[in-house]
């Protein structure tokens, strides 16, 4: 049977894996104990106090359309952020804005500079596009910022960098991205993208809003999906001059961000105590997994956002799935081109310890009986 042909470069596409939900392995494992997720970077405290609440009432007014402008979203985030209003945007979580960029600023052959092992959305948005994704390695775990200034071509239309870059954690340092922008040229739209910066207070960490200030053509991404506790409901937002967002607001599906969405985003952008409780949560369980990653001898990165990077001297895929068997969720990187690591979401301490106790035990059998040997 003749089917109807699709775009030839959507062929090449390879569709986004998210992490494991734990329904699913309770159901294919059959599986008693509490199932704990470690694998989507999500908030173990759950979703922001203020958010609930707003949501509920917003539940009420479910039959009207949303505002499709988000104007009072928008508006809070000029306030908070001091940003023109016009330069402000909302997205159906960040990778909304993340293919809104790519539908407006690539054309077939257009070339998009990244990371290679960065995260995957970008490199699927611009290949939809029939775009050419130009990947420069990693060095040492870290983005390449004088490699990717190499790269660029009279093609080359966006520069995506995730700081820190998801799955490492690591960052580019303010030095490093100074050099590096003032050196891209205008034409160049540089997507800087933040999902993690609420729990980073390092020095040394650029805010993407210094650049935009100094009027650099940049777009900065943020998202609710991790500090926020909001993944579920899907929000993330942008700023970039009124020229570029105008841009972005073209080719957005109308409503991408709902009515009981935008009602909760205002409120759990307020939320600053439940943000500092993540970040308090997430600084010691980096620390508890820090220790233990030493004691068995794991090479791991040194991580600014809420997972870490631990690899290990053989395929991760036996410790993914024993872990499983025990009840934890991690996940695989091997799409990202780290076949031997996983990326572990930090939790809560019980559950940090859970996973902890239940890596111990599966190294102990992996090494006294080798795979494969
Ligand atoms: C988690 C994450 C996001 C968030 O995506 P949403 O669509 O907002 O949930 C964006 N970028 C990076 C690098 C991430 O790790």
């Amino acid at each position: 049977m003749f089917l109807p042909p699709a775009r030839p470069n959507i062929e090449r596409v390879t569709p986004y894996k998210p992490g494991k939900p734990i329904e699913e392995v309770v159901r294919e494992l059959k599986l008693k104990s509490p199932v704990i997720k470690l694998a989507s970077n999500e908030n173990p405290l759950g979703p922001s106090p203020k958010a609930l609440s707003a949501l509920r009432k917003a539940l009420l007014q479910s039959h009207y359309y949303p505002e499709d402008t988000c104007y009072y979203l928008r508006k809070k985030l000029s306030e908070m952020y001091e940003v023109d209003y016009d330069s402000t945007i909302v997205g159906n979580g960040s990778v909304d804005l993340i293919y809104m960029t790519c539908t407006a600023y690539l054309d077939p052959g257009d070339e998009l500079i990244m990371t290679r092992g960065a995260f995957i959305i970008p490199k699927i948005g611009a290949t939809i596009m029939n775009a050419r994704v130009v990947e420069v390695p990693p060095n040492n775990y870290r983005h390449d910022l004088p490699h990717m200034l190499d790269a660029i071509t009279l093609r080359t239309k966006v520069i995506y960098i995730d700081n820190p870059i998801n799955p490492l954690g690591t960052i580019v340092t303010r030095k490093e991205f100074n050099d590096f922008i003032a050196r891209v040229p205008d034409r160049v739209l540089v997507v800087l993208d933040e999902a993690y910066a609420e729990y980073i207070t390092s020095r040394e960490y650029p805010r993407g809003l210094d650049y935009y200030n100094q009027n650099y053509n940049i777009l900065i991404l943020r998202t609710l999906s991790k500090a926020h506790g909001l993944a579920g409901i899907r929000v993330g937002y942008g700023f970039a001059k009124p020229q570029i967002i105008a841009n972005l607001m073209k080719v957005r599906l109308p409503f991408n961000v709902n009515r009981i969405v935008q009602a909760a985003a205002i409120a759990a952008l307020s939320d600053t105590r439940h943000i500092q409780r993540s970040r308090k949560v997430n600084d010691a369980g980096k620390v508890l997994f820090y220790k233990e990653f030493k004691r068995l001898n794991l090479f791991y990165l040194e991580s600014f956002a809420n997972f870490v990077f631990v690899n290990f001297p053989f395929d991760s895929q036996l410790v993914f799935e024993a872990l499983q068997r025990k009840g934890v969720i991690t996940r695989t990187i091997k799409e990202y081109g780290f076949p031997n690591a996983l990326r572990v979401t930090i939790g809560k301490e019980n559950e940090n310890r859970r996973f902890l106790k239940a890596l111990a035990e599966v190294l102990e059998v992996l090494r006294t009986s080798p795979p494969g040997g």
